[in-house]
């Protein structure tokens, strides 16, 4: 009788690998290989794993090893290339490997038949006789394009590209043209070949599908993100795992995407912070997008009007290419007008100032759309009591609870906890309750009340719970249905607006004083991303560029004249500086180690214990302090921040250190982040 052991990875944060044992149920059966999935009992659950390695015998007594369930062996095994991919991953960023390999595979492995599962590979095979349809018109690349897709093309080997172009320069052109000529040499080559383009958010960036499928009607797209239908999703990950999708198009998870022909890799908006997942496997996608690239050996490319410090870095001292496009695409497109209004000298009651009303007015009558970007949802981010003080503190985090009126409760951001509204104050029962501060629900008000007859649309995690409202959302305002739009950063977005022509920040200020000493960073990338919505294709009526009107206390503040010039390149030197002298990154690595407890002082504690656990020559580490908001949903919280200048000897202290804190067993629950990104 055959048998064998196989080690499988689990997505548990328990162990590496776990033996089962196989036995050869019938003749047909083949034997298990290395890089299939597996069925196997866990616990009392059936759960799906990957197989990592096949061996005849185990260090386990054999009472000990369960039987595999059913080996999916009508899919290809996935490559030793993407299982050392994986590898490089928990590796990095000290997880198990079953963590990184089941995550992102498909959950209907789990839950389907084998039966399901043959239909499903029989409808992925049948994709691939795509409906003939004329494509879209190729645009005239301009110079700085067919430069840089010339220099795309050109390379043979592995390479990192910074395209470093402004707001509107056609970057997705140089995606589009730089794609299609790598797919066409192939096939004249005889080769298979395939392109991944990973965009920060999907259901903010439709768009670009459109435009890919309309651009290659006689080539397959596959979409992977997290909002799949899970059979959609078996899929689509199957048409990138058997070659058959030439695209693939996908948010951070799709990094991992199993892709055996893979030749090019491009990350658009790659300065953006969702290529960081914040949970389980704290990885960054951007950088395991290069790492991949230098795996296969071929070129991948960072889009970004606003990179991050690390690729501009990389970019000034040439371990990235940097390829530029310096202005608008579009024939009359010019970079939108950028003014700041003085808040200490303008009154603004309702929180708009005179002039940024008058620039609405004006647009209104022209028929032109605005948009009001304001990075606060809700009503007023608290409400309080004059006559005693009282304030709307969250009972279970060091946070406020939020106005939300129209939906007439208060709210936690933190926990999610909802409450009434008080018809009065609970120390002292004034009924006079106070909102202090706005929130997008309270600038639509003001904005309804000024101007009666313009249609005013929010925009905010709020008003787009329903699934395909955002989407509905947008497709109005393309549609014209909507004069003034008003939203958080998601519309801050990709979107390409034709009538709009003034962009309206209101409170952005808040970003300059934060302890995250990357709120600066970001707040740049964000201001120029929404400025960059404006004056894309319309010409204000008399020819007028577009205009972007920011409301501030500090016009004087180094970022916003930076903003004013378009100037990211000095932005960027500026703030280098400051990382350099300051022994931050990208002149730095960091890891933090996170601890929660029902008291602060045990996670405070658990930390001190876990920085005398280990000798450390070459690497800082800091004192165990609460984190910003220390308590969330009553559990309190405190971090330790672990840094070296060097990449390596960080890497090479995490990894006992990791193990050494796991065989604490402590109860106080931990994570280690690796290259964090809030602090
Ligand atoms: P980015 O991604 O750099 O913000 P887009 O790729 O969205 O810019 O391009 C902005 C606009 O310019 C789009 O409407 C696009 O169709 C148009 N465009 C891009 N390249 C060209 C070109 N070579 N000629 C004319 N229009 C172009
Ligand atoms: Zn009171
Ligand atoms: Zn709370």
């Amino acid at each position: 009788m055959e048998r064998r052991i196989v080690k499988v990875a689990l997505d548990t944060p328990l162990d590496t690998a776990f033996d089962y044992r196989w036995i050869k149920s019938d003749e047909a059966e083949p034997i298990p290989q290395v890089g299939q999935f597996v069925l196997v009992p866990f616990g009392r659950r059936e759960v799906v794993g990957l197989i990592l390695a096949v061996q005849q015998a185990s260090d386990l007594a054999e009472d000990k090893i369960r039987d595999v369930i059913a080996v999916r062996s009508q899919l290809a095994p996935l490559s030793s290339k993407w299982l050392a991919l994986c590898y490089f991953a928990a590796d990095y960023y000290q997880r198990p490997v079953g963590e990184v390999v089941i995550p992102c595979s498909p959950k209907n492995l789990r839950a389907l038949k084998n039966t399901a599962l043959d239909k499903a590979i029989k409808k992925t095979a049948k994709l691939k006789a795509p409906a003939l349809a004329t494509a879209s018109v190729r645009p005239q690349l301009h110079d700085e394009q067919e430069q840089a897709v010339l220099a795309l093309e050109a390379d043979t080997g592995f390479s990192v590209n910074l395209l470093f172009g402004v707001t509107g320069s056609g970057k997705t052109e140089v995606y589009l043209q730089a794609a299609e000529r790598i797919l066409d040499r192939a096939r004249m080559a005889g080769e298979a070949a395939q392109v991944l383009i990973l965009v920060p958010e999907i259901n903010l960036t439709p768009q670009l599908e459109g435009n890919i499928r309309a651009r290659f009607p006689h080539l397959q797209l596959a979409t992977l993100h997290s909002q799949l239908a899970e059979g959609e999703r078996l899929l689509n990950w199957m048409a990138a795992h058997t070659g058959n999708a030439d695209i693939v198009l996908g948010t951070r998870l799709a990094v991992l995407a199993s892709m055996p022909d893979l030749k090019l890799i491009v990350i658009d908006e790659e300065h953006d912070p969702s290529y960081k997942q914040q949970e389980g496997l704290r990885y960054s996608a951007r950088d395991l997008g290069i790492w991949r690239a230098h795996q296969l050996n071929i070129p991948v490319v960072l889009g970004s009007a606003t990179p991050s410090m690390e690729s501009w870095q990389h970019a000034a001292t040439g371990r990235y290419r940097k390829l530029e496009l310096t202005r608008r695409a579009a024939s009359n497109a010019q970079l939108p007008r950028v003014s700041l209004i003085d808040m200490e000298r303008n009154k603004a009651p309702d929180g708009l100032a005179e002039p940024l009303v008058a620039a609405i007015k004006l647009r209104l009558e022209k028929g032109e759309q605005s948009l009001l970007f304001l990075n606060r949802r809700g009503y007023a981010p608290v409400i309080h009591c004059d006559a005693c003080g009282w304030i709307s503190n969250c009972r279970r985090c060091t946070a406020f609870m939020v106005l939300h009126k129209p939906e007439r409760r208060l709210r936690c951001h933190h926990c999610s906890l909802e409450l009434r509204i008080p018809n009065a104050c609970p120390t002292c029962g004034n009924v006079d309750l106070q909102p202090l501060g706005r929130g997008t629900q309270r600038v639509e008000e003001t904005l309804q009340k000024m101007f009666p007859d313009a249609r005013v649309l929010r925009i905010d995690a709020d008003s787009t719970r329903k699934k395909g409202s955002a989407q509905e959302a947008f497709d109005s305002v393309h549609r014209g249905d909507v004069d003034i739009l008003l939203g958080t950063q998601m519309v801050a977005k990709g979107h390409d607006f034709q009538r709009l022509t003034l962009v309206g920040a209101i409170n952005p200020d808040t970003a300059l004083f934060s302890q995250d000493y990357r709120a600066g960073e970001r707040l740049f990338a964000q201001l120029m991303q929404v400025a960059g919505r404006a004056g894309r294709a319309a010409q204000s009526a008399e020819g007028n560029p577009s205009e972007v009107l920011i409301q501030t206390r500090y016009p004087a503040h180094p970022l916003y004249r930076a903003l004013l010039a378009h100037d990211y390149a000095g932005f960027a030197q500026t703030t280098l500086e400051e990382r350099r002298s300051a022994g931050l990154p990208p002149f730095m690595f960091q890891a933090l180690l996170r601890a929660e407890a029902r008291e602060l002082p045990l996670a405070l504690a658990f930390l001190e214990q876990a920085r005398g656990l280990l000798d450390h020559e070459g690497i800082i580490i800091n004192d165990p302090v609460p984190m910003t908001i220390t308590r969330v949903a009553g559990i309190e919280r405190a971090q330790l921040l672990v840094e070296s200048v060097s990449r390596m000897q960080l890497q090479a202290f995490l990894k006992p250190w990791v193990a050494d804190l796991r065989a604490l067993k402590s109860k106080v629950r931990w994570t280690l982040e690796v290259d964090p990104v809030d602090i």
